[in-house]
């Protein structure tokens, strides 16, 4: 199968080509002819499974197809919106949109807050054909008058699921009011909770129905392991690992960003070079560390997990969670971060004695045990009791494994609704023309 088979035009196969990719991944094979077709999509994928290309590359290619209405006079105005949970992710996906849009004369803009809003303004004010956007900064721009979406022809609401955990809901429902009725609609899960399906059900008009693998729960290119350890040792422990290995670009996890902070400084004390990346640091200084880091000038990022959604690093070759997810998902989530497209990746977890329950609940979901083991040295007290972990401010204490704990002390939203999307091993595909088309 090639990218031009699948329909796409010359001069967006040639830009794919020339980064890189000879064949288009499942996710691709699948969405990229379902969404020429123009009709509604819903898929189930995550990152790392090439989905941005999914969507970006036949986006490109009706927007610029000469048959497909385009503007008639006037300033051209927005005609694809792209929302994404994460500032980050909507960076990443604007980049995307310019790099397989080289060829094309179609111009993007990224917008989300945590920086000037002016600078937006004044580009809005020219040619913008695909606007990526965090839905908080482009409501900014609504209330402003600084933003018309009423000629939009195509949406994609991407990891949607990330984007209600997150608070966004009442958000989107304002954008959508605010689009033109008649477009085209492509929902993209890693999950499809209760919440997601509602929403679908709202939004998608006889969708295409997508799901690949969760590529993490067969997990064939990323090696995992855990290492049991006492928790006030997993510091040590780490530094030992990075040392003796001589690992680079480690991606560390933590579940709070007090946590985040606070292991960067220590690394950086252990003459480590490392930083954090959070919700509470400034757009700015993300962006930096981010680059410092891909470009290898920095050893290592701890992140918590909405900081880290949506990173994409190629080759990234190791991950550790120093500490476990309270939301198992998560854990995928956080491996999918190594390994990706072929390239083999390592992803260590650290856990003491407080996080059995959590790794049980993630042993479940991916349903494999985990290889344990012991570093020498750093052999856990096998009397230790367990002490309830703290989940990070404005959640209170937390329990173990509590049913009311929540994401990283960041998100507002419910835990985790019900997975499904994720029937490992399992590509499924199938065009929902059938009674009345909904996916339930
Ligand atoms: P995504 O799921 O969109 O975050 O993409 C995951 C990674 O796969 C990114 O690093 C992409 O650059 C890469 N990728 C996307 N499509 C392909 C492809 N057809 N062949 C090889 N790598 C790809």
């Amino acid at each position: 199968m090639t990218f031009s088979a699948l329909g796409l035009s010359e001069e967006i196969v040639r830009a794919v080509t020339e980064r890189g990719y000879t064949e288009p991944t499942p996710i691709q094979a699948q969405a990229i002819p379902a969404i020429l077709s123009g009709g509604d999509l819903l898929a189930g994928a995550q990152t790392g499974t090439g989905k941005t290309a999914g969507f970006t590359l036949p986006i490109l290619h009706r927007l610029s197809d000469k048959s497909v209405k385009g503007p008639s006079s006037g300033r051209p105005p927005i005609r694809a919106l792209i929302l994404t949970p994460t500032r980050e992710l909507a960076a990443q996906v604007e980049e995307s949109v310019r790099e397989y849009g080289k060829y094309l004369k179609l111009s993007s803009m990224v917008m989300f807050g945590g920086v000037g809003i002016n600078p937006q303004i004044t580009r809005l004010r020219s040619r913008v054909d695909i606007l990526v956007a965090t839905p908080g900064r482009l409501l900014d721009h609504v209330q402003q008058g600084t933003l018309d979406l009423s000629k939009v022809e195509i949406l994609v609401l991407d990891e949607a699921d990330r984007m209600l955990d997150m608070g966004f809901i009442r958000d989107i429902k304002k954008i959508l009011a605010l689009l033109p009725k008649q477009r085209q609609n492509l929902l993209f899960s890693a999950t499809f909770s209760d919440e997601i399906k509602t929403l679908a059900d709202g939004l998608l008009d006889k969708p295409a129905l997508i799901e690949v693998a969760r590529r993490n729960a067969t997990a064939d290119t990323v090696a995992q392991k855990v290492y049991l350890v006492d928790r006030d040792k997993k510091r040590q422990l780490l530094a030992h690992l990075i040392e003796a290995h001589n690992w680079h670009q480690v991606l560390v996890f933590t579940r709070t960003k007090h946590g985040a902070n606070r292991l960067a400084e220590q690394l950086a004390k252990d003459g480590i070079s490392a930083l954090a990346i959070h919700g509470n640091k400034s757009q700015s200084a993300r962006t930096r560390a981010l680059g410092e880091f891909k470009s290898g000038d920095l050893q290592v990022l701890v992140a918590t997990d909405i900081a880290a959604r949506g990173i994409d690093i190629s080759e990234l070759p190791h991950v550790v969670n120093y500490e476990l997810p309270n939301v198992p998902e998560d854990y995928v989530h956080r491996i999918g971060r190594t390994g990706r497209a072929g390239c083999e990746g390592e992803a260590v977890s650290l856990v003491c004695v407080d996080e059995n329950k959590f790794l049980a609940d993630i042993e479940k979901l991916i349903k494999r045990q985990l290889p344990k083991e012991i570093v020498p040295g750093f052999e856990p007290d096998l009397n230790a009791k367990p002490e309830p972990i703290l989940m990070g401010r404005g959640q209170g204490q937390q329990r173990r494994g509590a049913p009311s704990a929540n994401r990283s002390g960041q998100g507002q939203g419910k835990p985790r609704g019900g997975q499904g999307a994720g029937n490992a091993g399992v590509t499924r595909s199938s065009a929902a023309h059938r009674s009345g088309g909904r996916h339930r």
